[in-house]
This record gives C-alpha cells, structure tokens and sequence, in this order.
C-alpha cells in the first residue's frame, strides 16, 4: 500500500500521461483496457469499487454482483433440486439432503474472489496501471481520480489522449418499494441472504427476478413474482415463453403477470406488498422481497455533461455506431450506452474501440448477440423473434425439435423444451434461433457462428452433429425447416 501513496505523490508533482485511460474495470472496461495495452497503446484503468472487506476489486457488476455470483447459486441450487427431485430417477437414494445456505454463499465469494484477483493478474501481465479510485471529467483529456479504500488519499489527475467510459449500470428503484436492505433487497442484496426466506416476492419477471427467484425457489421459498405487464418474457419467442412460463410455474414460482406493484409497508419481520391487477387492488405478505425492475446506466459523480459528453434522455451516454461521444477522443462502452444490457456485448464493444483507437477496424455485429436466461430449462437465442419477423411482414420458414425426441437429453431425464430455428423463405439466411432446454447457454453458440456467416438453416443440416449431444437438437430443427428431421 505505501507504494500506491507514493504513486500518488508522483502523480500530484507530475501529473502522468497515458495513451488511453479507461474509467470502469467491468467487462467492458477491463477488456477494453487489456486489449488496448496488447496494441502497444500505454493505458490505466480507474475503477472504483469496494468489496465486502473495503478492499478495490477489478471486475464490476459482472463479476462482483451479476453474472458470476448469480450463476454460482443458481449451480448450487440446481444441484440441491436435481438431489431432492430427479436423483431417485437416476437410482439415487439422497435422503435427508439439507442445504447450508452459508457454505453455499461462501463458495460463491471464494469464486467471484478468484476471479477479480484473475483480472488483476492480467492487468499486471499487461501493464495495464489500476487507478484505484472514482474518476472524473476535469476536461476532454484530463481525469480527476478520487482514491477510494482504506488507503485513499488526496485526488490527483491524469492526462489521456484517448478516454474510454465503462462506468456501467446500477439497479433501477421504484417509489413503491424503497430498498432497505433489509426486507427489501436488490439483486445484490438477494445474492447474499444468510438463509431462505419462508415467503419471498420478486417485483419483475425480467431476467434477474427470474434468475433470483429461481434459486431461492429451488431452495425451499414460496415465491411470488409480480409482473406489470401481461406477456410473460416479452422479448423471448412466444412460443419458448409460454413453454417457459408453464414449466417455472411447474416449479412453484407463483407469477403473476399483469400486477403492478404500487406500495410496500414494513414491520420489522415483514413487508407487506399493495399490487394493482385486474381484479384491483391486493396484497400479498412476504419475508423478503427482491426489487428486480430493470437497471439504468450509471454517470453518477462522472461530470460528462460539464466537458460536453451528450447524453439520452434516458441518462444513457450517447455514442455513434463506433460507441464515439459528442467527443472525437472520448468513446463510451457497455451498460452506459444504448444496445443489451449483457456482459459480452460490453466485452465485445471494448475490443473495438481499443482497436478503432489502435488504427485498426473494430467490428461488432449487434444481430448476432446472444442472449441467455440461466433459468432451468435455460433459454436462449440470437436473432429474431417469430413475432417480431410477423410484424415485419418478412416472409419466413419454421423448423422446431422438442428436446423429448433427443436421445440425449432423454439420457439426461431433460426431456423439456425445444429448438426452433426460423429462415428466410426466399434466401433460407438463419434469422432467428430459440432454444429453451438443458445447456442452451453453451449450445446457442453454434447459432450464433452460423449467423455471424450468414448461415443458412441447409448449412446447419449438412454439418455433422456428434451423438447423441443435446446439439443434434439444432441440426434437427434445420431439418426440419425443410420438413425432412428424422427423428421427429
Ligand atoms: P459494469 O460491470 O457495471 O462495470 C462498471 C464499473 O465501473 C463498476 O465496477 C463501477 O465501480 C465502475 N465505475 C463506475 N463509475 C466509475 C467512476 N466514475 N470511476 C471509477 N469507476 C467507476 N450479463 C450477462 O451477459 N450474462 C449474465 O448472466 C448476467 N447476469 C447478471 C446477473 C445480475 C444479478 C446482474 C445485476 C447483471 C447481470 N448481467 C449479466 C449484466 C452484466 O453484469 C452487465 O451487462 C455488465 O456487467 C456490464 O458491463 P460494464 O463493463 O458495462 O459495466
Ligand atoms: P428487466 O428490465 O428485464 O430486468 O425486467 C424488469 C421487469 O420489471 C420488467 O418486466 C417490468 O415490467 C417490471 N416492473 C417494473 N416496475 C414494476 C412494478 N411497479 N410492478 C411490477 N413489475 C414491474
């Protein structure tokens, strides 16, 4: 720690220099900032957050709070389901099976441990310097960094020909229901319970409150999901939605869709939720209750605007299709900026600005991104939607496989869900690929190389499938575009 004073002290009489100056060590972030040091280009990286010991981690939402601590419990969970419902199936015999909801959550911060301390490693290996501390814009090349941590110091600035903004998102707040962390949590907080709430509300059947409510559901909570709006999983096929919303509803999540929560009350053993339906208005008494709303991109404390950054009316940085700002050296990446909220397209967007920033041509197809929701069966999927194709009035084939007829999913006892892979009926160009089944996180990617290559569903079906793989599945639902899948 003495030598981070010193450092600072030698910034304060000389102020440093960098090529490029990331603020934000997420996956956007710490991406951009290692790729940018891989072309030759100097580069620090100001990132700002503590962990649970008030120590300065690299690793953002993503790591800290999001996609790794979510996944770890809903493995962990996963498993304590698969031993108390499907393992008698496979000839276990598991009686008495308990969960220590404690060890389970220390697992999880031994993990998101591991991997922070990873990308500190790789920043080294890189040469990427950490500024430890809150940036901010004094000017369109000069950052003012706040140390933050038990050894933060006075502020220092730092100078930059190039400024990358990866400062992310935070969870979004409703007036109804004020975060307290205690009762009421967010998704971070609904990470960290110490125990299983008896009765647990989840406002939001996005894919956090779906994810969340998921593992504590699967753990023993009698959850209730409440949904203003009436489609379940709007943005995912119909088809795979409904399918979906039948099978969670299997597993006991109570969803109510069309529900917009419009007051809480807490005592202080529990929270007292007002929703409005159909029927008017209800309530409904829990332990716990997750706020799960959505997230909102985060400027706070950056001073954007001052130096002339636009930004939406949504408070989203605004960019061009190469993520430049209002100004020529400054780019902006991630959750900041419009497009999906999801760490890989962050990732992706880094390396093309580091590259764009290196002379080189940074590239992103935005139509080929996957999306996946880690609930069990997963779904995921690249493309287009049937019904968004339907409003467009494009003229399109369909070819669908039900997991049920894969040999090795029924090896699995997963015989729920299905593959549907929808072409253009002119060109047969794969437009949009929905997988809801066990994997489909790992099997989308074939999807997603065919669309990268503007692969046609003929592509898929000439391409041999191991077997029995879940992945036959894919090649079978591209038959099945041309009426001719075989095992089905
Ligand atoms: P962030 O990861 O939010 O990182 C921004 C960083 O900038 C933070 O570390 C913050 O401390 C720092 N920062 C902000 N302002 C400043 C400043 N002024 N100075 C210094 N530092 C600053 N996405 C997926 O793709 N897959 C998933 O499975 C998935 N699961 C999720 C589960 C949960 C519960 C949550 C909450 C999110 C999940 N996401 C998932 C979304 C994913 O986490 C985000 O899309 C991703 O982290 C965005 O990356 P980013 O680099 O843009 O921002
Ligand atoms: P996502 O944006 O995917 O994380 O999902 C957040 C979900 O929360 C959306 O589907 C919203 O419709 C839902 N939501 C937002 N506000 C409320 C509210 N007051 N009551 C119930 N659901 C809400």
């Amino acid at each position: 720690m003495v030598s981070h004073v010193v450092a600072c002290n030698e910034r304060k009489d000389n102020m440093k220099s960098f090529d490029v100056v990331v603020i934000g060590g997420g996956p956007g972030g710490y991406v951009a900032a290692i790729r940018c040091a891989q072309l030759g280009l100097t580069t620090a990286c100001v990132e700002s957050w503590l962990n649970g010991e008030n120590q300065p981690v690299l690793g953002g939402t993503c790591l800290n709070v999001g996609c790794i601590p979510s996944k770890a419990l809903l493995d962990s969970s996963h498993h304590f389901s698969f031993i108390k419902h499907a393992a008698k199936e496979h000839g276990i015999n598991a009686a008495g099976v308990t969960m220590d909801v404690h060890r389970m959550i220390q697992r999880k911060k031994n993990i998101v441990q591991t991997l922070t301390m990873g990308i500190a490693g790789l920043f080294k290996k890189n040469k990427v310097e950490w500024l430890k501390g809150h940036g901010r814009f004094i000017s369109a090349n000069q950052i003012e960094v706040k140390p933050v941590g038990e050894d933060s110091g006075e502020a220092y600035q730092v100078t930059a020909k190039h400024i990358i903004i990866a400062t992310g998102s935070v969870p979004m707040t409703i007036p109804p229901a004020h975060v307290d962390n205690e009762l009421i949590v967010d998704s971070t907080g609904a990470l960290a319970f110490t125990d299983v709430p008896r009765r647990l509300g989840v406002i939001g059947a996005g894919v956090i409150g779906l994810e969340l409510g998921s593992v504590w559901n699967r753990l023993g909570a009698n959850v209730v999901v409440l949904e203003a709006l009436n489609d379940f999983l709007a943005p995912v096929d119909r088809q795979l939605a409904n399918e979906a919303e039948k099978l969670l509803r299997k597993q006991g999540l109570d969803i109510r869709l069309g529900a917009r929560v419009t007051g809480t009350g807490c005592n202080n053993r529990e929270v007292t939720v007002t929703y409005e339906d159909r029927e008017g208005k209800q309530h409904v008494v829990f332990d716990k209750l997750i706020v799960a709303v959505g997230r909102k991109p985060n400027t706070q404390g950056l001073g954007a605007s001052a130096v002339g950054i636009a930004m939406t009316e949504r408070g989203f940085i605004e960019v061009d299709e190469s993520c430049r700002t209002a100004l020529a050296n400054v780019y902006a990446i991630g959750d900041v900026v419009r497009g999906p909220m999801l760490a890989h397209k962050a990732s992706e967007e880094g390396v093309a600005v580091a590259e764009r920033i290196a002379g080189k041509a940074g590239h992103i197809n935005y139509a080929a991104i996957p999306w996946v929701i880690y609930t069990w069966p997963e779904i995921a999927w690249v493309g287009k939607t049937e019904q968004a194709l339907k409003a467009e009035g494009v003229a399109y084939r369909v070819g669908s496989f039900p997991m049920a007829a894969s040999g090795r999913a029924r090896a699995m006892g997963e015989l729920d869900g299905m593959v549907k892979m929808i072409s253009d009926a002119r060109t047969d160009r794969i437009l949009g690929l929905h997988i809801l089944g066990p994997n489909a996180s790992e099997l989308i990617s074939e999807a997603v190389v065919a669309v990268e290559f503007d692969g046609s569903s003929e592509d898929i079906a000439r391409t041999i499938h191991a077997h029995p793989t879940l992945a036959e599945a894919l090649h079978e639902a591209a038959l099945a575009v041309d009426d001719r899948a075989i095992h089905f």
